[in-house]
C-alpha cells in the first residue's frame, strides 16, 4: 500500500531518538545525523514541519509516578521538548537549512510563538518549521501536538520516526512471533489499543484523514526510503 502524493509532511521524532546510544539527554552527533535526513527530505522538494518529543529528558508521567504533581511535571516535559527543538534547529542550521522554532509556550527570547499563518509563510520560503511544547497544555503528549499541527498545517501525512519499524499486533520486544502490519486502520488501532500514538492523536488524524506512517528513524536513509514508498513501515489509514 502506498501513500498519496505528499507535498507537505509533519515529521514527529520521539525524544529518545535524540539520545543516540546514550541512556539520557541529547547526543549532538546523532542529532546531526537526523538533521541530514531532514535536509534530504527537504531537498527532495517537500515542505517539512517537525515535532520532537521530550522523553529523552523528562516525561510528566514519570514525574507523577514518583509523587510529583502531574501538571507541574508535564510542564517540565514540555520544556524538555523546547530543548530538543533548539538542538535540532542548531543541527539543521549547521547544514545550511533555514529553520524557525515555534513554541506553544511563549518564550520570545529563544523562539517564536505558534502562529499558523506565520508558519505557512516560513514553509513557503523553504524553511523547516519546528513546533515545540506540544499542544501547550498538560495531560497531552507530543503525539497529540504532532497530530494537531499536522491538521492545522494541512500536512499530507504524519510520519512518526521512532525506534521500532512499524506497528505490531503485540509487543515485539516480548513476543518473538509478533507480526508487523503493512497497513492498519485507525479504528483497529484504537479498538485494540495498538502502540502507535496516544488515542487522542490517532482520533485527530482519523477525523482529518491524515495517514500516519510509523517507521524506524534509527537506520540511515530510512526517511528517504519511506517517503519513496520503499521503506519498512506501517501506514495507519481509514481502510
Ligand atoms: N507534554 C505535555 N503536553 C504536550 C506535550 C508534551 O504535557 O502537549 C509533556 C508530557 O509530560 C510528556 C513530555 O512533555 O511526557 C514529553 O513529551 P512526550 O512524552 O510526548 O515525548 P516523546 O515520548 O515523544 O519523546
Amino acid at each position: 500500500m502506498s501513500l498519496p502524493t505528499i507535498k507537505r509532511v509533519l515529521l514527529k521524532l520521539s525524544g529518545e531518538v535524540l539520545m543516540g546510544n546514550q541512556q539520557f539527554g541529547i547526543d549532538p552527533e546523532f542529532v546531526a545525523e537526523l538533521a541530514k535526513e531532514v535536509k534530504a527530505a527537504k531537498e527532495s522538494g517537500l515542505e517539512v514541519c517537525l515535532v520532537i518529543g521530550g522523553g529523552n529528558i523528562f516525561r510528566g508521567m514519570a514525574g507523577a509516578a514518583k509523587g510529583m504533581d502531574r501538571a507541574q511535571a508535564d510542564y517540565m516535559g514540555m520544556l524538555a521538548t523546547v530543548m530538543n527543538a533548539l538542538a535540532m534547529q542548531n543541527a539543521l542550521e549547521q547544514l545550511g537549512v533555514q529553520t524557525r522554532v515555534q513554541s506553544a509556550i511563549e518564550m520570545d527570547k529563544v523562539c517564536e510563538p505558534v502562529i499558523r499563518r506565520r508558519a505557512e509563510r516560513h514553509l513557503e520560503k523553504g524553511r523547516v518549521v519546528i513546533f515545540a511544547a506540544g499542544v501547550g497544555a498538560p495531560y497531552f503528549t507530543t503525539d497529540s501536538g504532532a497530530a494537531l499541527r499536522a491538521a492545522e498545517m494541512k500536512c499530507d501525512a504524519l510520519l512518526k520516526g521512532t525506534s521500532v519499524d512499524g506497528v505490531y499486533d503485540s509487543d515485539p520486544k516480548h513476543n518473538p512471533d509478533a507480526v508487523r502490519f503493512e497497513t492498519v486502520t485507525y479504528d483497529r488501532v484504537l479498538a485494540d489499543n495498538l502502540q502507535v500514538m496516544d488515542a487522542s492523536a490517532v482520533a485527530l488524524c482519523r477525523d482529518n484523514k491524515i495517514p500516519i506512517v510509523v517507521f524506524s528513524i534509527r537506520e540511515k536513509g530510512n526517511l528517504a526510503r519511506v517517503l519513496a514508498g520503499e521503506g519498512v513501515q506501517t501506514i495507519v489509514q481509514s481502510s
